[in-house]
């Protein structure tokens, strides 16, 4: 049986997560909002659960490779300290201003992650990466926009809301 990651490797080889692909993930996150957000953040948060719970990260490490994360003062000292580096040495060697005028790891991959997609910062890493793919926060109706998007990076972004589509108890 193929695993999660496998089903939307091989979508994503076939070129079915595409811009029509996304535009229909924007078009049904849209439905979502009519829903009772309550209600939807906590299926949303089930669903999460389960889904994470037959995936592997370690066998992905697609948002480490193609998504570069934000980076707050908190966290860049943070990880500068555990990289015995000042702060402002870290900026200059590990980050860059986005187009949104937000501080991002400079490059993707991630300078951090490992062939084996092990983070060598994991203990200390941004607070964004702890938080990706915010499926789980109780404030999935809040990022509806951003789910859509991440289907197309994220398996388990793509599988909840495929089972999302599912749901008839919403
Ligand atoms: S800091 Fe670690 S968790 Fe965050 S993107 Fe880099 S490798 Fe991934
Ligand atoms: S893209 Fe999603 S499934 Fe893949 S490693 Fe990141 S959080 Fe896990």
């Amino acid at each position: 049986m193929k695993t999660l990651i496998e089903i939307w490797q091989e979508k994503r080889e076939r070129a079915l997560l595409n811009k029509s692909f996304l535009a229909q993930n924007n078009k049904f996150v849209q439905t979502l909002r009519a829903k009772n957000a309550k209600k939807l953040d906590v299926k949303a948060n089930a669903i999460h659960e389960e889904v994470f719970s037959a995936i592997d990260c370690l066998k992905c490490g697609n948002c480490c490779k193609s998504i570069p994360p934000i980076l707050n003062e908190t966290d860049i000292n943070r990880i500068a300290r555990f990289l015995r580096m000042k702060p402002s040495d870290f900026k200059i060697q590990y980050t860059r201003i986005d187009e949104d005028s937000d501080t991002v790891m400079s490059y993707s991959p991630c300078p951090f992650l490992g062939e084996d997609n092990y983070c060598s910062v994991y203990e200390v890493r941004p607070k964004a990466c702890r938080e990706y793919p915010h499926t789980d926060s109780f404030e999935f109706s809040k990022n509806l926009k951003l789910h859509a998007a991440n289907s197309t990076y994220c398996p388990a972004v793509y599988h909840i809301l495929e089972r999302l589509k599912g749901a008839t108890d919403l």
